[in-house]
């Protein structure tokens, strides 16, 4: 069984986010960038089925300009055996890019589709429920545990909601978003740094695959959070209790 696993590069968490001059984004241009961290759950837990003798093969797949080869090839060096890129400076968003993955899954056949539950950058939580529906798959999204039973072809998945958890069932093929405590996910090793340089990545198009790149929706404008106004040292309860009350007017 082959796992796909969409890894996406974001702006790293730690960058302080500045938005451009003439708010149409954030700023991008020499900023760091990374692998999102719910995509590198996506990919550890690829690797520890993997390891598990449960699967043969981890494809890493991302979408978006020639930098997208960078997040791969730490895809690599994680432990993916082969990568595929697809190139485009077009703005993606969540259903372009659920219609290429799941152009992808009808050419690769994996019997498992890994996503993060959402992307840092954007936070919009929707591709992987998007391409479970294009594809017609069960989906167990913001999974904590994953266990694979390989001879009955079923995933369970443990997933965090609100006031417990909540264990599914699926059918294989499935889909599965990865939630921030399902694993924690390893460090490149030097001698796989190395190892990944000569590893495939294929590239394609979104033509090539047939898929026709056009947004639903537009951003109008981007801007910052109003800035928060100084906090003050109070020197008792009870002048707390006066602020509270008398300014803030939350009590
Ligand atoms: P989102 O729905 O945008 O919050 O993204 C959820 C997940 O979809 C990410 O964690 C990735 O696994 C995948 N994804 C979204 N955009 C891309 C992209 N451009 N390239 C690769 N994977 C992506």
């Amino acid at each position: 069984m082959k796992i796909m696993v969409a890894i996406k590069r974001v702006v790293d968490y730690a960058v302080k986010i500045r938005v451009k001059p003439d708010k149409t984004g954030v700023e991008t241009n020499n900023v760091k960038m990374s692998m999102n961290p719910f995509c590198e759950i996506a990919l550890e837990e690829a690797l520890r089925v993997k390891e598990l003798g449960l699967a043969s093969e981890v494809i890493a797949v991302s979408m978006g300009p020639a930098q997208c080869v960078d997040t791969l090839r730490t895809g690599l060096a994680m432990g993916a055996d082969r990568g595929i890129h697809i190139e485009t400076q077009t703005s993606l968003y969540p259903l372009s890019v659920a219609k290429i993955i799941k152009a992808l899954v009808d050419v690769e056949k994996p019997g498992l589709l890994i996503l993060g539950k959402q992307a840092i950058d954007d936070d919009c939580n929707q591709t992987g429920q998007m391409v479970a529906g294009l594809l017609n798959w069960p989906q167990g999204t913001f999974a904590s545990k994953v266990v694979l039973d390989k001879e009955k072809q079923i995933a369970t998945v443990d997933r965090e909601v609100d006031g417990g958890l909540e264990t599914l069932c699926l059918d294989l093929p499935a889909v599965i978003t990865t939630d921030l405590r399902l694993n924690q996910p390893r460090y490149a090793t030097l001698p796989n740094i190395m190892k990944a340089k000569s590893k495939v990545i294929k590239k394609f198009t979104p033509q090539e695959l047939n898929v026709e790149i056009k947004s639903d929706l537009e951003v109008v404008e981007v801007t910052e959070p109003p800035k928060r106004k100084a906090g003050v040292i109070v020197s008792s309860v009870d002048e707390l209790i006066d602020k509270l009350k008398n300014e803030a007017h939350v009590i």
